[in-house]
């Protein structure tokens, strides 16, 4: 049964997760009023899925209102902020209500877990493209930015790289633990928090180790060099490529949709960065140092270079 724009937006999107109490306004009126505490900086951020493009057409609609929600969860993630509020603007090429009903699920849930609501949002007609708006809080001048890596300092990651690129390059053969990290990834929220004291920089990884990690060398005017036989992967990864094919750097490196963070920090706070995120069931991998000079060098365990065959994901580049 068709709906009409306002009662999907009833519907579906009227509950708003959690109920904060810094939210004066949310939806229903021509825009939200909120509420930033003394002393904290606003983080806002925003990004769209396409379908075809950000997810696979056969991706479940659940997985997508997750999706939409994580990967901009994961930019506040990589500022070390606080998520709090969230708008969505949803295009729809049709009124389908299972699909809206499961999409709401998906959405919800993640926002729920994270103490974020919808404030707010737009409801269109057209093919279908899913942006949110995700607006977080950090205390003031202690966001963490791509700029601030230094010479010396060590490069480390969180969980495991691959698993993502794997799950889109095997399509339906991949296991299903491949394909949740593709559909249903964990922003790293708690392990932002947990670092934004300790790191130099940091970023999120959705377009691939070496482009991703390339931003921070260059917003920091440094070079790097990465270890490439110490990228973690996970058990599922290794089980799927590695026993078939030697060179199986190439999706770490580059696959992108990771999801995970990338910091730098100096030597001396690994240790104590490696225990929180301890805390939070976090692997977190040393994978290469800062050095003087630009771009970025990879290498193997044994001192020979390690030539990427790709850079990683950009839009535009055929
Ligand atoms: P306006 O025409 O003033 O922009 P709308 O009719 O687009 O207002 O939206 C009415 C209310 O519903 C607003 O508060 C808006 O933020 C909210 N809203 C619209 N679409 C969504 C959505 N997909 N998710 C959450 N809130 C939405
Ligand atoms: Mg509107």
């Amino acid at each position: 049964m068709p709906e009409s724009e306002f009662s999907i937006i009833d519907h579906y999107f009227h509950r708003s997760g959690a109920e904060r109490p810094d939210v004066t306004l949310g939806i229903g009126d021509d825009a939200a009023l909120l509420r930033v505490p003394d002393g904290q900086e606003l983080v806002v951020t925003v990004d769209t899925l396409v379908a075809g493009v950000h997810f696979p057409v056969d991706t479940p609609p659940a997985a997508i209102g997750h999706k939409a929600l994580a990967v901009n969860l994961s930019d506040l993630a990589a500022m070390g902020a606080t998520p709090a509020w969230v708008t969505l603007a949803l295009t729809l090429p049709t009124a389908d209500t299972d699909w809206l009903a499961a999409f709401a699920e998906g959405l919800f849930a993640l926002a729920a877990a994270h103490g974020v609501q919808l404030v707010g949002g737009d409801t269109t007609h057209g093919p279908l493209s899913i942006t949110v708006q995700a607006m977080g809080l950090v205390p003031a001048g202690r966001a963490l930015r791509r700029a601030g890596a230094r010479e010396g300092d060590a490069i480390l990651v969180t969980g495991y790289l691959g698993d993502a690129a794997l799950a889109l390059k095997r399509g339906a053969a991949a296991v299903s633990a491949l394909r949740a990290r593709l559909d249903m990834p964990h922003p790293r929220v708690a392990a932002g928090e947990a670092l934004r004291e300790l790191a130099s920089s940091a970023i999120d990884l959705s377009d691939g180790l070496l482009a991703d990690l390339g931003h921070i060398v260059r917003a920091s005017a440094v070079g790097a060099e990465l270890w490439v036989d110490a990228l973690p992967r996970s058990d599922a990864f290794r089980q799927t490529v590695e026993r078939e094919q030697p060179d199986w750097h190439g999706l770490p490196l580059t696959g992108g949709d990771d999801y995970e963070l990338c910091v730098t920090l100096a030597p001396e706070r690994i240790e104590t960065a490696r225990a929180r995120l301890a805390e939070l069931g976090l692997p977190l991998t040393e994978v290469g140092r800062i050095r003087a000079g630009q771009g970025i060098h990879c290498r193997h365990e044994d001192g020979r270079e390690h030539q990427p065959t790709s850079k990683g994901y950009e839009h535009f580049v055929t």
